[in-house]
């Protein structure tokens, strides 16, 4: 029998533990089993108006008044909480989100890294001051926007609450986090942890619950100052609409259809495994996914024989089995890959390969077998929507400037990758390319947390990630003092 999971059904509002106010609750489900494991507490408008109000008088009293010195050292202390426990949040994690083992742990320390990172800068951002008339000074404030709310997808929710909270605090927001109904064990265990290491009450504020309950109430929220929501293009939309009704500024981190270039000089043996990992890992459920592999002529059927001997032996299994690839989410989940993967089927697509469910997987897991489908036309729904599920849609390209075509021609523009030796194309692609992130003979760059990131056109504004982040959490104010 597997352990039992960490679960509670309080949300966490100043500092304190408190039932939610609809008394209610909603399952935790462990998608390797898909069985109910668990309950969490279902928060609704009215805990977001507590949480928001808490989150104001953090930001007026203890924690507006810490210097930011001591921010980032309690950004510190948690940094080592999370590394102390670490193997509680992983296991958490993985049952959580389905995800294989090692996955979540590899999450964990990425969590860790995002509050150690801002941590060291929270006492690095400055304004400055500006050349103007005789008679001036005129100086900048780089300040906090005050309270800060956070909606968190389930896909990598101890990691993405890492990388936007933990920016949002180091520069003094008071936060109010709404995790994902699918995925909410780590963040709270997180919050526990903030508690221990001494956080001023409601500085941080998670109240898990519905998107369309509580996910909406804090979008909409006259109370909060800045929105980051990571999530789909489809919601993002909603958080944008309600948070323009308040003038709020929002910055979303959508959806992806991301390209991987393989030139006919790329090095091969390099680029294989990076190529596959980039659209199994997290069975495909990652927004900057290497979900479209584009590959010169030339060289299309030696390589694409290589991914396709790759993809015949990826296994898929629970999480705790740690194989290739982990369950997806949910039932819904499974539902829209396999629709995916029919279409495709349907409409003539050919197959060049697919994974194998490992035998001995619990019956109801939520298990679908990665799939590479060959010669996509681009325009084909499979190489243009994201699907987020292991399935890997192949086209072919003639030269430079098709592919550049080929891979800006999606809605999206989140990452990209190329494969190539020549040098100067890969600056010219560098520019080429519509996407917030692009990666030259590798792709995701071990996960960066030093490195901004966020896309352009249907895959969201704004940074976070790295120093850029920062700015992204604070807002500039200009004093001209004229003293003659
Ligand atoms: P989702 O949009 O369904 O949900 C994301 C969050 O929004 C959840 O917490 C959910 O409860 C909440 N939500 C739902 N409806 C809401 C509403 N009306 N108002 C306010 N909040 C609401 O997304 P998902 O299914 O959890 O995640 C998958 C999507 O997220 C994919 O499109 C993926 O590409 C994207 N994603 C993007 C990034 C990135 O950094 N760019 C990272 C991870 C995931």
């Amino acid at each position: 029998m597997p352990e039992p999971v960490p679960t509670r059904t309080e949300i966490l509002v100043g500092g304190d533990w408190r039932p939610p106010a609809s008394g209610a609750t909603l399952p935790v489900i462990d998608p390797s089993l898909g069985e109910e494991v668990g309950r969490i507490g279902r928060g609704t408008a009215p805990d977001i108006d507590a949480a928001v109000a808490a989150a104001r008088a953090a930001r007026e009293g203890a924690w507006g008044r810490l210097p930011a010195v001591e921010r980032g050292r309690l950004l510190m202390k948690l940094a080592r909480k999370v590394e102390d426990n670490h193997e509680r949040l992983s296991q958490a994690e993985a049952r959580d989100t389905g995800k294989p083992i090692r996955q979540a742990r590899a999450d964990i320390t990425a969590l860790a890294r995002y509050f150690e990172f801002y941590a060291g800068a929270a006492d690095k951002v400055h304004g400055e001051t500006l050349p103007y008339l005789d008679g001036y000074t005129v100086l900048t404030f780089r300040e906090p926007f005050g309270v800060t709310g956070h909606i968190i997808p389930w896909n990598y929710p101890a990691q993405i609450f890492g990388r936007s909270v933990a920016a949002a605090l180091a520069m003094g927001n008071a936060c109010v986090v709404k995790p994902a109904e699918d995925a909410s064990l780590s963040i709270l265990l997180v919050g526990e942890l903030a508690l221990e290491v001494g956080f001023p009450p409601g500085a941080l504020n998670i109240v898990p619950g519905l998107g369309e309950e509580a996910g909406a109430a804090l979008a909409g929220h006259p109370g909060i100052d800045h929105i980051s929501f990571t999530g789909s293009p489809e919601v993002g939309t909603l958080v944008q609409q309600a948070a323009a009704r308040n003038h709020r500024p929002v910055t979303l981190e959508l959806g992806g259809k991301s390209a991987q270039l393989v030139f006919a000089d790329a090095d091969q043996e390099a680029a294989l495994p990076v190529v596959v990992n980039a659209i199994i890992q997290n069975a495909g459920q990652t927004c900057s996914a290497g979900s479209r592999l584009l590959v010169e002529e030339r060289v299309y059927d030696s390589f694409v024989g290589k991914v396709a001997d790759r993809f015949g032996a990826l296994q898929v299994g629970a999480s705790d089995m740690d194989l290739d690839v982990g369950p997806v989410i949910n039932i819904q989940q499974k539902e829209r890959v396999s629709s995916y993967v029919e279409e495709g089927r349907k409409s003539g697509l050919e197959v060049l390969a697919e994974g194998r469910i490992a035998p001995n997987v619990p019956k109801a897991g939520y298990y679908v077998k990665p799939t590479l489908f060959g010669d996509v036309p681009p325009e084909h729904r499979l190489g243009q929507e994201e699907i987020f599920g292991p399935v890997l849609t192949v086209m072919r390209f003639k030269d430079e400037e098709d592919a550049v075509r080929i891979a800006n021609g999606t809605p999206y523009g989140l990452v990209a990758g190329a494969w190539t030796r020549d040098g100067a194309r890969q600056l010219r692609l560098a520019k080429a390319l519509q996407a917030g992130q692009v990666f030259v003979n590798n792709y995701g760059a071990g996960g960066g947390v030093e490195l901004p990131f966020g896309g352009v056109k249907r895959s969201g504004h704004g940074r976070e990630k790295g120093f850029e982040a920062l700015y992204h959490f604070s807002t500039l104010k200009t004093v001209a003092v004229r003293h003659g």
